[in-house]
């Protein structure tokens, strides 16, 4: 079963969200979210927006194959880094 989101919860993940809202006011679309984002409000919909994740994706200065100069890393925004566990998928429902 999927798991659903909602406004001002926290990302345990980065990745590509699939963004529904109450009443279908606008059709569903995809969002990109890091790792301890802040599940934003509808400007129109408010708390009735929903985010369930369609894809993980680390971020690339959170993988470990790439070397990144460690003032440039905010660890706070890209962590976990999964490092020796692959991204979970979820279906793609485009
Ligand atoms: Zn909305």
């Amino acid at each position: 079963m999927t798991e659903v989101f909602r406004q001002g919860s926290k990302a345990q993940l980065s990745g590509v969200y699939k963004v529904i809202h109450h009443r279908k006011h606008v059709a569903p679309h995809y969002v990109t979210m890091l790792f301890g984002d802040i599940f934003p409000p509808c400007l129109k919909c408010s708390s009735g927006v929903r985010f369930e994740l369609a894809i993980s994706a680390v971020h690339a200065n959170a993988h470990h194959i790439f070397s990144v100069p460690r003032e440039s890393v905010r660890s706070d925004r890209f962590m976990p880094s999964h490092r020796g566990t692959p991204p979970i998928e979820a279906p793609l429902k485009w």
